[in-house]
């Protein structure tokens, strides 16, 4: 921060701020954009035409309250985007009723933990090593609300929630809300299996679908709130493909209402209607190609992880399977752990992060690659396109060579795709 600070202090009028800020952007879209080959999991970019009914123009303009019955005037055209969003995407992941005005899936959480538990309750959540977000756990939005936070028991070898304990568990720690999803998700979750448990000690099902929502809103990796979730809430800007927001969507008018009265006044005063109409052009999109996108991000994650696998790296499995969505992890134990392999790749023009892998032990950091590949499915990379990826991998992480040559060659892939 001090050599930045240093840096970008020779110049503080108007016009050197402004030129910094260009610079900095255009260098920016130059890396990532263009030239990047993103492997990130949490991120996407906008397709065309939501892109096109981004309004940042309308993000200065407060719209609080209900639609019709606003506290400012002069609003009744903001209202339309404001019934027709939720309306979206409500029908897309199968509920009735869909708050989307908080900015973040993390608020959006914070809204669910609002509504449904007090100061001095228990919500149950998934270890932070089996993919459990921060704003699942103590050090996050839990602690905001003023909540106890216990894990529930998982079970490594299947990827889920051990069911088995799950019972005896929730009796023990007699929670409000329960969360599942995760920033990893390899496989469904059993949420018939976890809400019959939920039942039991009346607790609400939450089902935090924020890497997976593009997939959900497809039908093409589980449906959560059909399944049992009582409510679900995700981030609107990765496997979804969206403007940033978080979303919460139930099929209770109730149980919505009460979200929603959190979310404003209790969150917010303005939401940002800049990025509805994006949210909206974006729900319209899935509805109509979803479940294309969705099989090309499928297929493209298996195509990687058996190139991965082929290339002599720890693909994690469960029995024979690798993934069923758009998500790889990758065992980066022998690779100096998931932080390490992340910043090598990310020399050489391929960005990803670490990521906690259930099995790791305790200060280990982490253990994990993370890969996710709805980005390089927007860019147009196929199936095809996967053991060149993977070949890139290897040659950083694998071969010892040097970052700069693979980022050569990194970016002549990315413009190959470009180019077909
Ligand atoms: C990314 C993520 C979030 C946070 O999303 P934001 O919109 O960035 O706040 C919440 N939960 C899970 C499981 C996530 O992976």
């Amino acid at each position: 921060m001090a050599e930045v600070e240093a840096a970008v202090s020779a110049d503080l009028s108007p016009a050197g701020v402004a030129a910094t800020v260009h610079a900095a952007q255009a260098a920016h879209g130059a890396l990532i954009d263009d030239d990047g080959i993103v492997l990130y999991a949490g991120t996407n970019v906008l397709s065309p035409a939501a892109a096109a009914a981004n309004r940042p123009a309308l993000s200065t303009r407060p719209s609080m309250g209900w639609p019709g019955d606003k506290y400012q005037v002069g609003l009744d055209h903001l209202d339309t985007l404001e019934v027709l969003a939720p309306l979206l995407v409500a029908d897309l992941v199968e509920g009735t009723h869909a708050e989307v005005r908080l900015q973040s899936a993390t608020l959006a959480n914070l809204a669910v933990y609002t509504a449904f538990a007090r100061p001095g309750d228990t919500i149950a959540v998934l270890p932070e090593a089996a993919g459990g977000h921060a704003s699942h756990h103590a050090r996050g939005a839990p602690a905001v609300r003023g909540l106890t936070v216990v894990d529930l028991p998982y079970d490594p070898r299947r990827l889920d929630v051990d069911h088995a304990r799950l019972p005896a568990f929730l009796h023990a720690h007699r929670p409000r809300i329960v969360v599942i999803g995760a920033s990893v998700m390899l496989f469904p979750h059993d949420v018939a299996a976890v809400r019959a448990a939920c039942d039991e000690v009346g607790a609400i099902l939450l089902y935090d679908a924020s890497h997976v929502a593009g997939l959900v809103a497809a039908k093409a990796f589980q449906r959560p709130l059909h399944e049992g979730a009582h409510v679900l809430t995700f981030s609107t800007y990765k496997s979804f493909g969206g403007p940033p927001g978080g979303c919460v969507v139930t099929r209770s008018a109730d149980l919505a209402e009460r979200v929603s009265t959190v979310a404003y006044p209790g969150l917010l005063a303005n939401y940002d209607a800049g990025r509805l109409g994006a949210l909206a052009v974006t729900a319209a999109e899935l509805a109509t190609h979803g479940p294309a996108y969705a099989s090309a991000c499928l297929a493209n994650a298996r195509a990687l992880a058996e190139a991965l696998h082929d290339n002599g790296f720890d693909v994690v499995r469960r029995d024979a399977e690798f993934t069923r969505s758009h998500h790889v992890a990758v065992d980066a134990h022998h690779l100096g752990g998931g932080d390490r392999a992340g910043r090598l790749l990310g020399a050489a023009g391929v960005y990803l992060s670490g990521i906690g892998l259930p099995w790791q032990d305790a200060g280990e950091g982490m253990r994990g690659l993370r890969i996710g590949t709805q980005e390089i499915t927007r860019r147009g990379f196929t199936p095809a396109d996967q053991p060149a990826v993977a070949a890139l991998v290897r040659r950083a992480l694998l071969d010892g060579e040097a970052p700069e040559r693979v980022r050569a060659d990194a970016v002549a892939l990315r413009h190959a795709v470009n180019a077909r």
